[in-house]
């Protein structure tokens, strides 16, 4: 599908997707749902964030990062001079999976096309994906979240051409306290990538390799991740 032209075109467009999507019955989540949870935010962002799925606040609210990993997202955006209003946010999956369980492949593959459409809608400079399971969908590459954070990549998404810019996910530090710095280290970036100029790359930025942290390793082993 064409990218869209104008901003009200391109608003126009993202509602009707939206109201598209409210109703997809494409797979088994949409019995256990409350709601679907579209993403949120400003349909002309330069920076768009995406997470893994809906929780249990966000499928009673129908808005994406409203929990506690929503709040420290906020906060982290606030440290770079930045609100939930100048980015959009989306998610891979628009639906809960019970009990907050991993997105099963099924569901990302059923759900993948409304997560391409908005970005090439929405048309952000920069994708930062939240997580391992963001990152792997829009890389297209097995590469886990250890490895990549913290460094941008071109990517074609559909028509659209964007810096995919892999984080950690926000809950991340909130089962390791310690990754709050990774985290805070890798968005202190974002500037400089909207900015357009040439940001140095993790080694420079953070000379002990951020992947080998203890906090990195304690937070893989906890979640069984990667
Ligand atoms: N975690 C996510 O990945 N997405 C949300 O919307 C909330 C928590």
């Amino acid at each position: 599908m064409a990218a869209v032209a104008t901003s009200e075109a391109r608003r126009a467009e993202l509602v009707s997707l939206y109201n598209a999507v409210s109703s997809c019955t494409a797979c088994p989540l949409a019995e256990t749902r409350t709601q679907v949870v579209f993403g949120a935010g400003n349909a002309n962002a330069e920076l768009m964030f995406v997470g893994e799925a809906p929780g249990f606040h966000e499928d009673q609210q129908g808005i994406p990062f409203v929990g506690a990993a929503g709040k420290l997202l906020e906060s982290l955006l606030a440290d770079i001079g930045l609100s939930r209003e100048d980015v959009f946010i989306g998610n891979v999956l628009k639906c809960r999976p019970p009990g907050n369980r991993d997105p099963q492949a099924d569901e990302i593959e059923a759900c993948q096309n409304h997560l391409f459409r908005q970005i090439e809608l929405i048309q952000p400079r920069i994708v930062a994906t939240l997580g391992n399971f963001a990152t792997k969908l829009l890389s297209g590459s097995p590469a886990g979240i250890t490895r990549v954070h913290g460094t941008q990549q071109s990517v074609q998404l559909g028509n659209s051409q964007v810096l995919l810019y892999p984080i950690y996910h926000p809950a991340a530090a909130l089962y390791t306290r310690a990754m709050l710095g990774v985290l805070e280290q890798d968005f202190a970036r974002l500037p400089q990538l909207l900015a357009g100029e040439p940001a140095p790359g993790p080694e420079e930025a953070a000379p002990a390799a951020l992947a080998a942290t203890p906090a990195a390793t304690e937070y893989e082993a906890q979640l069984g991740l990667f």
